[in-house]
């Protein structure tokens, strides 16, 4: 049962869709409900938007967009700077609703607040900082302007993973750019995207420029937008058979398009490695968000001297980790995001197995209300094994030693996926060579965690298209204008 303090939490949280500055109904008044899935019970009853609310949506998003992009930037970085200030104000109240609808524990809920929210702060001080240039033809018979425009009205897509900072790593660069938005969370985490709206209108957000639809049907209600000519642009944050998909739905328009799609991160320890560092860094690795980020180690690759022991120190620390709801003290692994996701670990886990792994702990899911599957440690991780070709999306590290560092580099290299890597190595020449060597868009070099919004995030090869964060990730909404005009002294 929600308590007391929860109750009145969710009674904040608005349940409309935001559609031009008004929190309406969705047409014939469908509602979708919300589940805590540490327990499975109902949180929250909100509105179920049809494709015709879609629609209305964008309306409301191109209806507003001239005035925004005339807006000064400074005044729109201060919309920005103003909800980062009530992000902070209401950080705990984020990251319990959070924990309620997605199940990581309130350690990392607040953690994602701080990060989700930094997103707004870096925007806020980068939308007065769009600039253009201004030059001379080789020829000498012309000048050249080159500016940068506002992209128009974009639709995001968001999963369900990290509620807020997979919004806010969208949104605040498209604000900031002078971009409207129609934003359409997951079905099974709508609650903390309805929150930020509100205090984004609360901040002084202008009607129409963010609007929010909810929906339990995403494929009939994206469709239409999609397709509608006035969209400029879809960003995507999901898996990558849907990016796929939409991909091919926004060639129709020739949509811009930015896509953060699945990972298969390898792990790299080195014989040299400081063991100490590289076990903390693949705790942190495997098990933030209960497994499931799109940055989460996937396959632990480990020099054949030290694999042992590594296998050894990592199974005592997964064994002293509690599992429970993710507002329990000490809580660190809380439940999946529902049953299919702990049918589809344990079938790879078992997979494994039957090919002759060995499963060191866990490797079964926990009894009981909730969807909770046991944090698992699996070695001897035979090399044709789908768990190490599939992005695992939960609590299980597997181990498989390699012989040299052109042999770690092949197994590392050897998927469809490319967003990011990790080395664990003392050894700087190495780590140099591996930076021009392991294909992914990022990787953390003696480090577990890399997420950061002043940094450029996003992969390369199927894990996507584009990058968010960084100086680079407000010219995902910009467009590049070159005005060729004459020589003012011909
Ligand atoms: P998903 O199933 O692809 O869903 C992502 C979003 O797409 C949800 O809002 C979903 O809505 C929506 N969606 C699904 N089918 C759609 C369709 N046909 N048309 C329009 N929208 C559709 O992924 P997920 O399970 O939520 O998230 C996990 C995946 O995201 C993993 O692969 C992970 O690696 C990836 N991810 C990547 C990054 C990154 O930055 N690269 C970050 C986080 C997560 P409904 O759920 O409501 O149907």
């Amino acid at each position: 049962m929600a308590s007391a303090d929860e109750s009145a939490l969710l009674d904040r949280v608005p349940h409309g869709l935001l559609i031009g500055g008004e929190w309406v109904q969705a047409a014939e008044s469908a509602t979708l409900v919300v589940r805590d899935p540490s327990t499975n019970e109902v949180l929250k009853t909100i509105a179920n938007a049809s494709p015709e609310d879609g629609i209305r949506a964008l309306d409301a998003a191109v209806a507003a967009a001239d005035d925004w992009a005339a807006t000064p930037p400074r005044q729109r970085g201060e919309i920005l700077r103003k909800t980062w200030q009530l992000v902070q104000d209401r950080r705990d109240e984020i990251a319990l609703l959070m924990t309620m609808e997605m199940g990581k524990p309130l350690s990392e809920a607040l953690g994602e607040v701080a990060y989700g929210g930094e997103f707004l702060r870096w925007f806020s001080e980068e939308a007065v900082r769009i600039t253009g240039r201004y030059g001379i033809n080789p020829e000498g018979t012309g000048r050249t302007i080159v500016s940068q425009h506002p992209v128009g009205p974009c639709f995001f897509i968001t999963p369900w993973n990290f509620p807020l900072a997979m919004a806010t790593r969208k949104i605040a660069p498209a604000l900031a750019a002078g971009c409207t938005v129609v934003i359409k969370p997951a079905e099974l985490t709508p609650l903390t995207t309805l929150y930020i709206a509100k205090l984004f209108t609360e901040a002084g957000l202008p009607a129409g420029v963010l609007n929010v639809i909810t929906t339990s049907t995403s494929g009939a209600v994206s469709a239409p937008i999609i397709a509608d000519s006035r969209l400029r642009k879809l960003s995507f944050t999901g898996s990558t058979p849907v990016g796929v998909k939409l991909m091919q739905q926004a060639a129709e328009n020739v949509l811009r398009t930015s896509m953060e799609l699945g990972g298969n991160a390898p792990f790299l320890v080195f014989e040299d490695a400081d063991l100490d560092a590289a076990v903390d860094g693949a705790m942190l690795a495997k098990f933030r968000n209960i497994g499931q980020a799109c940055t989460a180690g996937n396959r632990f690759l480990v020099h054949e001297s030290v694999a042992a022991e590594f296998s050894d120190r990592i199974t005592e620390r997964v064994q002293g980790l509690k599992i429970g709801r993710g507002t329990e003290p000490d809580v660190k692994i809380g439940p999946l995001i529902n049953e299919d996701a702990v049918e589809k670990v344990d079938s790879l886990v078992k997979d494994a197995v039957s090919r002759g792994a060995t499963v060191r702990t866990g490797g079964k899911r926990v009894d009981g209300a909730g969807s909770f599957y046991a944090p698992t440690v699996v070695t001897d991780v035979p090399r044709d094994s789908a768990i190490l070709r599939t992005e695992i999306f939960g609590p299980v590290i597997t181990i498989v030693p390699f012989a040299d560092e052109d042999e770690a580099v092949r197994l590392a290299n050897d998927t469809e996926f490319g967003l990011v890597s990790y080395a664990f190595t003392k050894d700087l020449a190495r780590g140099q060579r591996l930076i021009e060597r392991l294909q992914t868009g990022m990787m953390g070099l003696n480090v577990g965690v890399l997420s950061n919004a002043a940094a450029p995030f996003g992969g390369i090869k199927q894990s996507g298209v584009g990058r968010e964060g960084g100086f680079e990730g407000i010219h995902e909404y910009l467009s590049t204008k070159y005005t060729m005009t004459p020589n003012p002294f011909a």
